[in-house]
């Protein structure tokens, strides 16, 4: 993967503003030229010798300024008047060249930010399991952070050479050897450089990865809070936190101190070359060979060049901290979605609601055999409940409907057609998902009700939410369809989040149901409002019903038993009861545990 080259597409899409700003940066470079001349003016009139081939002199001459005994004054009033005037050009292009960067930085943010997510949303649900919430919001945050110093780097890595040749040049115009004494210590000083800052990246990448496990934590100690507070673990979290905090700052403090030695160290080798040239020039001008302005000259350039080197050691810094994001960014935009759409795949039409596996077998990436051999058919219109003891693999096969995973071996078909033939989005358009967990996003309770079908008309979702028994308790809320909710949906009860999920599947009228077992955490009050419900949902399409508790399947037009990855029995509930195999034992046992309750 070549980081640079991938990180300089994102830079190059903003090229003109970019070479705008260098055209900015080239002419504050040439004020500061020019302000070099100013300020040998000055030490020239303020030391008296050489005065009258100044241009300010001829300027003086030629309208008549220096009238005795003032000369002396005008000249100086002169000369302070062109510093101030070269500062208004060097200040407006450097205003400009600045905010430019800063735009640049700032877009480029955004478009990376935006490439993240927008990839993101095409990762299958496996990505998902593999890694943890907490780095992948680091990535789009922290990392795209240091990238958007991409741009920084760029134009200040035009910025510093720009500065470095204009005063060079000005420095060898003016005398080559003091500029030659001037530079003896730079190669040591490149080489310190790259020495100190070879580190850099590496210590960055430890950093970032530790910013990231501490953004695991607390994404998980606030979604857990509850859990947290039930079993009174505030201490253990916060010994936790404190724990990886100061890993953190352990390596960010390695980090910094890395950064932090770069510009010393250029900056003592500024002072070395200051105290030779300040001997050799003296030396000079004793001897009559620079004149004292442009000895002054000399030094204001030396000076801006010194400036310009300890930019570079900067730059060096951010670059491989830019790097260092850019890195783990494109790691991320690099994670493929095993589950890739055919070329070819149809669009998914009429569909009626057949559902067959054949000989399905499955297994996450990781991990053993989950389903072995599974085989169905599903009639449209039919009921089916799935049952079997935890770990059986009924909620890996509902899955596998919507192609959330794809199988090992066999084929899953919807409509005759392996859904691996078909279009993603028209295959999950037939299909209605109502989880054991309702998951509501912050928006209106119509936002949320229309969430298959953004820009549905308002009488719709009423109606679907009337029929998801749903309706009632929306009116009586302060603002209606239009409150907004809280964070998950905080502010409504289990049930109410349940029925709006109801709504929302009944608004989207899918031909296929999936239905994990959504009455499970009920009250028996809400769950005879939801079954209600569930009923008017379930009315006519396909559905299969992950059910745990074995006394919500009775009316369920056929009922198949898991265990282990296969299906081992079929039938209807009373044909399962009498035949006295796992399905009746469960029963039994599930029977006599409700009687004790
Ligand atoms: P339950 O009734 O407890 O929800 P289930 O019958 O629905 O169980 P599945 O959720 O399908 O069972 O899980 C079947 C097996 O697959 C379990 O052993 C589980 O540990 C494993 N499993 C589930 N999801 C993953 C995953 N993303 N990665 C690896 N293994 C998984």
């Amino acid at each position: 993967m070549d980081v640079r080259r991938r990180l300089l597409k994102y830079v190059l899409v903003y090229k003109a503003r970019l070479f705008a700003a260098v055209l900015c940066s080239l002419i504050s470079a040439a004020c500061v030229r020019a302000l070099g001349v100013v300020i040998n003016w000055f030490a020239t009139v303020a030391s008296g010798k050489d005065v009258l081939n100044l241009p300010p002199v001829e300027i003086g001459l030629r309208y008549g300024i220096f009238e005795p005994p003032h000369a002396k004054t005008a000249l100086i009033l002169i000369v302070a008047f062109l510093a101030v005037l070269v500062h208004v050009p060097k200040a407006l292009f450097s205003y400009a060249n600045n905010y430019l960067t800063a735009s640049v930085t700032n877009r480029i943010g955004a478009d990376v930010r935006r490439a993240v997510y927008d990839h993101l949303q095409t990762l299958p649900l496996s990505f998902f399991h593999r890694n943890k919430t907490g780095d992948i919001i680091a990535r789009i945050t922290y990392d795209v952070g240091l990238i958007t110093n991409a741009s920084q780097v760029v134009t200040q890595a035009i910025d510093a050479p720009v500065l470095i040749v204009v005063g060079l040049a000005g420095l060898f115009a003016i005398s080559w050897k003091l500029a030659a004494l001037t530079l003896i210590f730079v190669p040591l000083m490149g080489m310190l450089i790259d020495r100190l800052s070879k580190k850099i990246r590496r210590l960055t990448t430890d950093t970032q990865e530790k910013l990231a496990e501490l953004n695991t934590v607390v994404e998980e100690s606030i979604r857990g809070i509850r859990v947290v507070k039930a079993f009174s673990m505030e201490q253990h979290e916060m010994t936790r936190f404190a724990r990886v905090n100061a890993e953190a700052l352990r390596a960010a403090l390695r980090a910094a101190r890395r950064a932090a030695a770069v510009i010393p160290t250029v900056e003592f080798m500024g002072g070395l070359s200051g105290a030779m040239l300040l001997l050799f020039a003296g030396l000079m001008v004793v001897n009559g060979e620079i004149r004292i302005g442009k000895l002054f000259e000399f030094t204001y350039l030396a000076f801006i060049v010194a400036s310009a080197g300890k930019q570079f050691g900067k730059i060096n810094v951010l670059y491989q901290q830019t790097m260092a994001g850019a890195e783990r960014i494109f790691h991320l935009l690099d994670a493929k979605s095993d589950l890739v759409e055919k070329p070819d795949a149809i669009e998914l039409r009429d569909v009626r609601g057949h559902v067959e596996f054949r000989e399905v077998h499955f297994q996450y990436s990781d991990g053993e055999p989950i389903l072995r051999g599974v085989s169905f058919k599903i009639e449209p219109g039919e009921v089916i409940a799935l049952v079997g003891p935890s770990g059986a693999g009924k909620s890996t096969v509902a899955d596998l409907i919507p192609r959330f995973y794809d199988p090992t071996s066999g084929q899953v078909l919807v409509e005759g057609c392996d859904v691996r033939d078909v279009k993603i989005a028209s295959l999950r358009a037939h299909i209605g998902i109502v989880p054991q967990e309702t998951i509501l996003f912050s928006g209106t309770i119509a936002e949320n009700i229309a969430y298959g079908r953004p820009g549905a008309d308002l009488l719709d979702i009423i109606e679907a939410a009337k029929a998801a028994n749903a309706h009632d308790f929306i009116q009586a809320m302060p603002n209606g369809y239009d409150t907004r909710l809280g964070e998950g949906g905080s502010g409504l009860s289990g049930g109410e989040k349940q029925r709006i999920a109801i709504a929302r599947a009944l608004l989207k009228n899918p031909r296929i149901l999936i239905l994990d077992e959504a009455t499970s955490s009920l009250d028996a009050a809400s769950e005879v409002v939801v079954q209600e419900a569930l009923e008017r949902l379930m009315r006519g399409r396909t559905t299969l019903v992950i059910a745990h508790r074995l006394s919500t399947v009775t009316s369920a037009d056929r009922i198949m038993v898991m265990d282990r990855g296969q299906i081992l029995e079929v039938g209807s509930f009373n044909e399962l009861l009498a035949s006295g195999g796992l399905f009746a034992r469960m029963y039994k046992i599930q029977f006599r545990a409700e009687e004790v309750l």
